[in-house]
């Protein structure tokens, strides 16, 4: 699809004709399985310092922590005996010491027999490829913006390209891709997210998320306004028309800006995919990137599958 029909489902159709044909694609591509993945925030430390997230390291005002190995091993059993058919582990992006996230995976794949997606930020090759070896899956690393000048301003000392090289070196690993983008950041031009999508199709990702910028009041850009839920969601079905094959996650974002029935949205706008958090609550509130981040549990999961009508296999609740 050219960048002139991708601009025209995004700005020009109607928003319920782009949500039925999403809701088409995604019935024949998808059918109505939605994927649950169990989110650990493992850790808020962060070298790195972009300009809309709470976790950026001159944010002084966080008290910053790493949750031990056993910690993490007690939140993934819970993820697993509640249904999460994989574990994201998530953090800022730090010094990781590459030996011990390679036990944590190790662990993981062997007591619990659970996929193990990666969403740790940009390190060298020799690391991603330990982590491979140890048995993760899949990366997530979001490109952020597709305007290389809007990335620069935002990402100091950073450009598009070192994120996009990382994410060649992860795909030619072996790991299935996931990227994604803000829709509504403070100095985005609308046409880029037409240029989002097609970065991300040009990628070969297996996921991408699009969920709205939100201001973090200890970040230099706290007091723009949040992105609209409205443009995520038709970002989102535009997505799953020009992407059949991805999975697109309905964001924690999407549930913060609209609290009642954003996931439950972004599921009826061709998504396939929640990562409830299983952050043990005492670092939870540590873990903000952004203001009034809403903690979707399990229960918030269900809850948005039943009000989409779509199915998952849950364990227990
Ligand atoms: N540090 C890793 C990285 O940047 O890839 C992973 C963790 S980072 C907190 C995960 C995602 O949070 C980022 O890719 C970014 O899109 C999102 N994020 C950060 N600040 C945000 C904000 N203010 N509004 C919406 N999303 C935000
Ligand atoms: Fe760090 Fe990721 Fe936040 Fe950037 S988006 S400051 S890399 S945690």
């Amino acid at each position: 699809m050219r960048r002139e029909e991708i601009l025209d489902l995004l700005f020009a159709q109607p928003f319920e004709a782009v949500c039925e044909r999403a809701a088409r694609v995604l019935e024949e591509e998808k059918g109505a399985h939605v994927h649950v993945r169990g989110l650990i925030e493992f850790s808020n430390s962060c070298r790195r310092n972009c300009r809309y997230c709470g976790l950026r390291c001159e944010n002084g005002n966080l008290r910053r922590y790493t949750l031990a190995k056993a910690e993490i091993m007690a939140a993934a059993t819970r993820a697993v005996a509640l249904g999460a058919d994989t574990i994201v582990l998530q953090s800022g992006e730090y010094a990781i010491d590459p030996m011990w996230l390679a036990d944590v995976i190790d662990c993981l794949r062997g007591g619990l027999n659970v996929p193990v997606t990666l969403s740790v930020g940009e390190h060298p090759r020799a690391a991603y490829a330990l982590w491979k070896e140890a048995g993760a899956v899949r990366f997530l690393l979001k490109h952020e913006t597709a305007d290389p000048l809007l990335y620069e301003a935002l990402h100091p000392g950073h450009v598009l390209a070192e994120r996009i090289a990382s994410l060649r070196v992860l795909q030619r690993l072996g790991y299935e891709i996931g990227s994604g983008f803000m829709v509504g950041l403070p100095g985005q031009s609308l046409n880029t997210l037409a240029d989002d999508i097609i970065l991300a199709r040009r990628l070969g990702v297996s996921m991408c998320g699009a969920g709205p910028f939100i201001p973090q009041h200890d970040t230099p850009l706290g007091a723009y306004p949040a992105g609209s839920a409205q443009l995520a969601l038709r970002v989102m079905a535009v997505m799953r028309i020009v992407m059949p094959w991805a999975n697109i996650p309905a964001t924690t974002a999407l549930a913060t800006v609209d609290a009642q029935g954003g996931q439950r949205n972004g599921l009826l706008a061709g998504g396939n995919v929640l990562m409830p958090s299983f952050t043990p609550s005492a670092y939870g509130s540590q873990y903000c990137i952004y203001d009034n981040k809403n903690r979707v549990d399990m229960l918030g999961a269900r809850k948005a599958i039943e009000g989409a009508g779509r199915s998952h296999t849950l364990a227990r609740w």
